[in-house]
């Protein structure tokens, strides 16, 4: 990747944009006519929902500068906020400059669930189930044949039992859990077929009832952590009032604070799930999965808390780390039918689901730093409100030039709303006239 044909990256066309990335080498004159036609079809989506009737779209942009495990990337970012590109890329440029990300992915392990009640002897069905659990992971591969064909499939069982709860007045349950390896896929179909596969043998096996065969999106098996190191002299900005020394203190700082007050918590893991969700979409994964499975695992220590953890280095660095379950699929879905998704994969440049997985935990990490950075430096609107301002001026009917004359005097401007961004177009298009 030449990297020069990227500088000043935000002021370019959209098309000058596409077309510094050929000459980069990131995209081909292929993909660039591709991005013409991103458009899902109407048959396709047709096919894709149920009661189609249009199609809704999001603006898809590129995040600069990830350096991922000595590897550079441009990621594809699926989001209608404003900034958080230039957050994520931000963040990216000065961890780039401190050796960039580092990622550890575990296993891609996902978990399927059968809820079973009313079982007459817990302990005899747990040893049963135990007993019996190679039966059961080969009738679970035999459910789904193609997935051990390809070297995956279920790989273990475990057994939860979940007391009755007076107070919520819930059963007991016996919960089975098998771990499946779904390869390259998310697995919820995967899963989903394996476990309806092996109710009848548990009910047979414990004596219970099933009450439903699902995967959980808990997906703790399949872990994501991504980490940077950056020197106190990164930190520094030019015309702060701040040493590197204090934003990397007061970074920490912000850090515990999301640990211990889960108002504040959630705010600092929405800032991370900002890119987290815009990349899965962009990849045409499922975001609700990954959200759903973050914000559990914010949960696990019983209290909500921050998702990332900041703390000092023994030389004086700001150490970042964040992990997360990041159960994304290379195939399956709609990542390989819907035309978007199969450029953001070009784009990326990516070969498995576990280089995705590493990038999309980076971005993550980036955005955490960015947001974190300007909270304990010049607050969040400062940088937010330049492209804030953008959207009010087009909320407001502002075309072409307009828009960015009516940004900048909002941004001067006593209060930054509507009203005054319809005040000021008046009176743009009274001079222009
Ligand atoms: P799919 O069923 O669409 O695709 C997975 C299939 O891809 C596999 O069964 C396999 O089929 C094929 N495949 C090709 N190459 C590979 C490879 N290298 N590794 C693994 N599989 C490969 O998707 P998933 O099972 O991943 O399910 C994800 C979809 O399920 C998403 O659209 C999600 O929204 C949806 N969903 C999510 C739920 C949830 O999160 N709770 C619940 C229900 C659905 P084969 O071997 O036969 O070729």
């Amino acid at each position: 990747m030449d990297k020069t044909y990227l500088d000043k990256f935000y002021k370019k066309s959209p098309t000058e944009r596409k077309k510094a990335l050929v000459a980069a080498d990131v995209l081909t004159a292929d993909d660039f006519l591709l991005t013409h036609n991103l458009h899902l079809a109407d048959e396709l989506a047709d096919n894709m929902i149920e009661n189609y009737l249009a199609n809704y779209e999001l603006p898809l942009g590129a995040a600069l500068n990830f350096l991922v495990d000595d590897k550079d990337y441009i990621v594809p970012m699926a989001i209608e906020e404003p900034s958080v590109i230039a957050a994520a890329s931000a963040g990216a440029k000065i961890i780039a400059q401190a050796s960039g990300f580092k990622t550890t992915i575990s296993d891609r392990i996902m978990i399927g669930q059968v809820a079973l009640k009313e079982v007459p002897d817990l302990t005899l069905a747990k040893s049963n189930l135990i007993q019996y659990k190679q039966d059961i992971l080969k009738k679970a591969n035999e459910a789904h044949p193609s997935i051990v064909k390809r070297g995956g499939g279920a790989t273990d069982l475990f057994v939860r039992i979940i007391e009755a709860d007076p107070e919520a007045a819930t059963p007991v349950f016996l919960m089975v859990h098998l771990h499946v390896s779904t390869l390259e896929a998310m697995g919820a179909n995967i899963i989903n077929t394996m476990m309806e596969g092996i109710t009848a043998y548990l009910e047979e096996l414990t004596g219970g009832t099933a009450l439903m065969s699902i995967l959980s999106n808990y997906a703790t098996e399949c872990l994501a952590t991504a980490v940077c190191q950056i020197p106190v002299h990164l930190l520094k900005r030019p015309h702060s009032n701040y040493s590197g020394e204090e934003v990397r203190d007061r970074l920490i700082e912000a850090g515990q604070l999301a640990y211990v007050d889960p108002y504040r918590a959630v705010t600092h893991n929405k800032g991370i799930m900002n890119g987290i969700d815009a990349v899965v979409l962009a990849s045409g994964n499922d975001w609700r999965a990954i959200s759903a499975g973050a914000h559990a695992y914010a949960s696990r220590s019983g209290q909500y808390r921050a998702l990332s953890t900041w703390k000092k280095a023994e030389n004086g660095d700001l150490i970042g780390q964040l992990t997360l379950p990041l159960p994304v699929g290379s195939v399956g879905g709609s990542i390989s039918i819907h035309p978007a998704a199969q450029f953001s994969k070009r784009l990326l440049g990516y070969e498995s689901a576990k280089e995705l997985e590493a990038v999309i935990v980076s971005v993550g990490l980036a955005q955490n730093f960015s947001a974190l950075k300007a909270l304990v430096t010049e607050g969040i609107q400062k940088g937010h409100m330049g492209l804030q301002a953008r959207s009010l001026a087009i909320s407001a009917g502002a075309t072409g030039t307009a828009i960015e004359q009516v940004a900048e005097q909002l941004k001067r401007a006593k209060n930054m709303n509507l009203a005054t961004a319809k005040e000021l177009l008046l009176n743009i298009t009274a001079l222009n006239n």
